[in-house]
């Protein structure tokens, strides 16, 4: 009988349920508390896992363990070994040491390291993350570790992730204790992830070099119908669909991958997917391993799931929702508003942290989704502006506007207050209607920010965000921590007010579409950083460089090491694609043009031959149409190759000048070639056209 879904879920994952049974009780605590306190783990317990790790593995199969870690490409990487001890007379024993899980020795010369690999030993370990669970894959035991150099600096993106997590963890439980919350000992973040992809067949890709390299159309006239109809969204899913969607949810199942929610997108072929909400670095982790099984399961079904930001110009690209709030040990989430005014007051400290903290890093946060790909869609009227700015909606705004004023809440009938102005409000839980527009929006019980691209890694926006809010709340921990009790609620109160004050420039609740929105955020001093090239260098301002190294999330030479990665990453993929589009030019869509060329002058002459005088208007008049693009065409190629050598040149000498040569001058040109590609695709027969329209891609499945 085929398993039951509580039978199936998580059965891959060397879970709580899996220690409980395997590990012997001391054992088991002693795991319990260095996962729940992140207290260190004496070998004698880490030797005592490895072996119950071991055992379960073998029984589901596995032959061999990875340490797999994220290193600072979007990526997860993997190196296995098997389990295989040879022994004296020539067979072998399955062997897993403590040793052998908890760190690891990749070697680490081959991963982007931007400079760091200079300075520093190549070696580098991997250390098991004990937070995070175990699992089988492909009959792999898969350990998550964090990616370190032999000096200790961060090759990857999970070690400041798991820095950001602490020092929020430290800041917050100081505030609460202030507020005089004495039961909380710990406070996570927590994220749910909503992830959005295109499907396309597979057979049809494998015509488009363009996806095969850059994951992204560069040319392509548009189809006769895109996503004007409305119909697509939330739209009955297709059987091939349907079918995908089942074995997606049924691989990440396994692997303990809540996957909750599932539809149809805005776009033709364009899907999404949620999870149920999870701790950060375990919502991370999940998240790579989500996006790689959703390519895995398309192969089976004979496509392909496209990541890109927009791999389709026309239609709306793909993004990642970043559903973020802290929660206690106690389980109370502290975006909560809750019933009474006490859990009201420690929600509005929390909130007002939050708001101050992205006033303060709006460019950081901007930063953390740069992308090439991401810089398509920002700012496009299908995803939030480049300008990061915060959605509250009516009543929170009402809230915090009485306390700016020192005014009574009356907005709500449940309000409860008797005493003196100082006292702050008393209002419930609100489903604010949900405004699409808002990069970063308050839903409820948690913030939403919506400008993380479809193909990254959610852990540098999380990881930038747990800092701005510790950072927020280190300092009011200062201002608070030395009024005494009886004055407490005041000090609170004129903190919130204050905070209200600084930073309520950056609360937005209307249309963040609109050019008027850009006029009023630049009268209000907030960043629009719109290419990636514009947003990176504030990377290392100086306000960012102290924010990110009093937090020790990150050393001088990591953070630099990371700018010049990004950096780096955004040159070679706008290289890679304009060397794609002189190839596709070059090599498929000239010779096509030719072709038919060839076909209409010898059917023109062919018909004169056979009926003198007869007209041929029209293959002349396509014939001097083709002619006139081809020849644009090749123009424009010319002045693309040209300045890409240009752009290349720069980037050992300058490598900010390079990206923005890229950004400026590289991908206009690329654009003035499609524009001729594009009015020629449309021209030419399907039959002679080397590679499948948008309207096969977008429409076969
Ligand atoms: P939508 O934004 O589409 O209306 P929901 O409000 O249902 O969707 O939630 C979207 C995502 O937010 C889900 O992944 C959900 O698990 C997650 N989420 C809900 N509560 C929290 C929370 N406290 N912290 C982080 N994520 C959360
Ligand atoms: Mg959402």
């Amino acid at each position: 009988m085929a398993q039951s879904i509580p039978e199936l879920y998580g059965s891959l994952v060397f879970n709580d349920k899996i220690m409980r049974e395997k590990l012997p009780k001391d054992m088991y605590k002693a795991l319990k508390k260095t996962i729940e306190n992140g207290t260190h783990l004496e070998l004698d317990v880490a030797n005592s896992v490895a072996v119950a790790m071991k055992e379960w593995a073998l029984e589901h199969g596995a032959t061999h363990y990875t340490h797999w870690f994220q290193p600072m490409t979007n990526f997860t990487a993997e190196k296995h070994d098997s389990f295989i001890s040879p022994t004296v007379d020539g067979q072998v024993i399955m062997d897993f040491s403590g040793k052998e899980l908890v760190k690891g020795e990749p070697d680490a010369s081959s991963f982007p390291s931007g400079g760091l690999r200079a300075t520093f030993e190549a070696r580098g370990y991997t250390a098991w993350d004990p937070t995070s669970p175990a699992f089988i894959k492909d009959r792999t035991l898969y350990i998550p570790t964090a990616f370190c150099s032999y000096s200790g600096e961060a090759l990857d993106k999970k070690t400041p992730l798991l820095r950001s997590m602490d020092t929020l963890n430290k800041e917050a439980v100081k505030v609460l204790r202030l507020l005089g919350n004495t039961e909380v000992k710990h406070i996570n973040t927590t994220v749910g992830p909503e992830q959005e992809y295109f499907l396309v067949d597979k057979d049809l890709y494998n015509k488009r070099k363009d996806l095969i390299f850059c994951g992204r159309t560069l040319i392509g006239a548009p189809a006769p119908k895109g996503q004007e109809m409305e119909d697509h969204y939330f739209g009955t899913l297709k059987p091939r669909v349907s079918a995908y969607m089942h074995d997606l949810d049924e691989e990440l199942w396994k692997l303990g991958i809540p996957a909750k929610t599932k539809h149809n997108e805005v776009a033709p072929a364009q899907h999404e997917l949620a999870p149920v909400f999870d701790t950060t670095n375990v919502a991370v982790d999940h998240n790579q391993l989500t996006m790689e099984i959703m390519k895995k399961v398309a192969a089976k079904h004979n496509m392909v799931c496209l990541l890109h930001e927009k791999p389709f110009e026309g239609i709306n690209g793909s993004g990642k929702h970043n559903n973020w709030s802290m929660s206690t040990d106690t389980g109370v989430n502290l975006l909560d508003p809750g019933k009474t005014p006490a859990e009201n007051t420690q929600f509005l400290v929390f909130l007002v942290a939050v708001i101050k903290a992205v006033d303060d890093y709006a460019d950081l946060l901007r930063i953390s989704v740069a992308s090439a790909g991401n810089d398509h869609r920002l700012g496009a009227n299908e995803a939030p502006p480049a300008v990061v700015s915060i959605f509250l909606g009516d009543e929170l705004t009402e809230v915090l506007k009485a306390i700016e004023n020192d005014e009574f809440f009356a907005g709500h009938s449940a309000v409860q207050m008797d005493i003196g102005a100082k006292v702050l409000p008393h209002f419930v839980k609100d489903n604010t209607d949900r405004n699409r527009t808002s990069p970063f929006a308050f839903t409820g019980n948690k913030f939403e920010f919506r400008m993380l691209g479809s193909s990254s890694s959610v852990a540098n926006p999380n990881i930038i965000l747990n800092t701005a809010v510790a950072e927020s709340l280190r300092q009011f921990y200062e201002k608070l921590k030395d009024v005494p009790a009886d004055e407490m609620e005041s000090a609170v109160h004129e903190l919130l007010k204050q905070t209200i004050i600084d930073h309520k420039r950056v609360i937005f609740n209307g249309n963040g579409y609109t050019d008027e929105w850009l006029e009023e955020a630049k009268k209000r001093g907030l960043y629009n950083l719109v290419s990636t090239p514009d947003a990176l260098p504030h990377f290392i301002d100086e306000k960012n460089e102290k924010l990110l190294t009093s937090h020790h999330i990150f050393t001088d030479a990591e953070l630099h090491s990371r700018y010049e990665i990004k950096m780096e990453n955004y040159v070679k993929t706008l290289h890679i694609e304009a060397n794609t589009l002189v190839e596709i030019i070059q090599k498929d869509l000239l010779p096509s043009i030719t072709t038919y060329m060839e076909k209409l002058a010898q059917t023109a002459s062919l018909k004169k031959s056979v009926v003198p005088g007869i007209s041929v208007s029209a293959e002349a008049s396509l014939l001097s149409r083709l002619t006139e693009l081809a020849e644009t065409m090749t123009k424009d190629l010319e002045t693309l190759k040209a300045d890409t050598a240009m752009a290349e040149y720069e980037v050992d000498k300058d490598l900010l000048k390079s990206a923005k040569l890229y950004q400026s001058v590289v991908l206009t040109d690329m654009e003035k070639v499609r524009v001729s590609a594009d009015a020629a695709e449309a021209l030419i027969p399907d039959s002679i056209l080397p590679y499948p329209t948008y309207g096969k891609l977008l429409f076969s499945i």
